[in-house]
């Protein structure tokens, strides 16, 4: 204290004088410190903004409430490397999509392969059938016709059918729950149809168009009936086959299929990729995908959802928030490992 004052300050014993010594004392360093604070605000003005502000947004350290305890570290500690939260959740993803790249389920077996001869002996029973009556009878027309109606309907069929899956039930749903899953497994990897084996993505249609196509095969020998049902089962079979190639890159397809994707006559791939965006409920048709834009425009699947809903209670998958369970993972954040 006695150091700011004048080295010629006289100061006496007396406790009255001292105390009298110690108010001027006060008022000395009163005076200077508001001299210096006034000097300070004109000199440095801005200093003294800037620093208000930065004590505004600092954000004090708690305090710890247990005291630290320093242990002896073994000659050969070392310490801990600094954990990137980002790079770890690339890696995580990385690992993730690498598992499901070398997934054995995207490979065909030969139970795969024998289901896909019996689908495609049925469809070729059909067609064959159908032109040997219009052979026979010299009516090409009606067996024609009918061809085309089942292409044109099939696209249709896919859509309900994608529409349902997509919205309804789960993998314990009886018949049904398998393609259900695996719908649900297409939206959060998409990309992995592409990986997947031919026989391995059309098993399960080629089963079904066994079992339903094969009786009418044995007992129709209408030539107009059989082309409609070849045609038709036909595209339904192969339609998972369109889709993949919906999922295709341009440079990497058969020119022949981009040329028919260009042309509509299979299902495109900015139509299709429209499907994998929010709001997740248009663009259902994989065949041809001609009838996207009026089912989409028209709100037919809007409408029978609300039926569903009044009628029975429950809600599509389409109303809920994007789940993260089936809304579809970054690949190219997570797939250069695998490349
Ligand atoms: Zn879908
Ligand atoms: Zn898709």
């Amino acid at each position: 204290m006695s150091s700011i004052l004048p080295q010629n300050h006289a100061i006496t014993s007396s406790q009255r004088v001292l105390s009298g010594t110690s108010d001027k004392i006060g008022t000395i360093q009163k005076r200077y410190s508001q001299q210096l604070k006034t000097n300070i605000s004109r000199q440095f003005p801005l200093f003294a903004r800037v620093y208000c502000v930065s004590s505004s947004t600092t954000t004090k350290t708690p305090p710890l409430t247990e005291p630290l305890i320093l242990q002896p570290q073994p000659a050969n500690y070392e310490p801990p490397t600094p954990i990137n939260k980002t790079s770890t959740n690339t890696a995580t993803a990385t690992s993730s999509t690498r598992n499901v790249l070398n997934d054995p389920s995207l490979q065909s077996t030969w139970a795969h392969r024998a289901w896909m001869a019996s689908g495609c002996t049925t469809v070729l029973i059909s067609l064959a059938k159908s032109a040997t009556g219009a052979i026979d009878s010299q009516m090409w027309a009606g067996p024609i016709v009918a061809g085309c109606i089942g292409y044109v309907l099939s696209d249709l069929a896919s859509g309900i059918y994608h529409w349902g899956i997509d919205n309804y039930g789960s993998a314990k749903t009886p018949v049904f729950g398998s393609q259900i899953d695996a719908f649900q497994g297409h939206h959060k990897w998409p990309w992995t149809i592409t990986r997947r084996e031919f026989a391995n993505n059309l098993h399960a249609l080629a089963r079904a168009v066994t079992f339903s196509v094969l009786p009418i095969d044995l007992l129709c020998n209408n030539s107009v009936v059989l082309g409609f049902v070849g045609v038709f089962s036909g595209c339904i079979m192969f339609s998972q086959q369109f889709h993949s190639w919906a999922h295709g890159t341009k440079s990497k397809l058969p020119p022949l299929v981009v040329a028919l994707q260009d042309a509509g006559i299979l299902v495109s791939r900015s139509q299709h990729a429209a499907h994998h965006r929010p709001p997740y409920n248009n663009n259902y048709c994989i065949v041809s995908g001609a009838w996207n834009e009026y089912l989409d425009r028209s709100k037919v699947f809007e409408l029978l959802e609300m039926i569903f809903f009044f009628k029975f209670g429950v809600r599509p998958r389409s109303w809920s928030e994007p789940d993260s369970e089936w809304t579809e993972e970054n690949e190219t954040q997570s797939l250069p490992a695998s490349n």
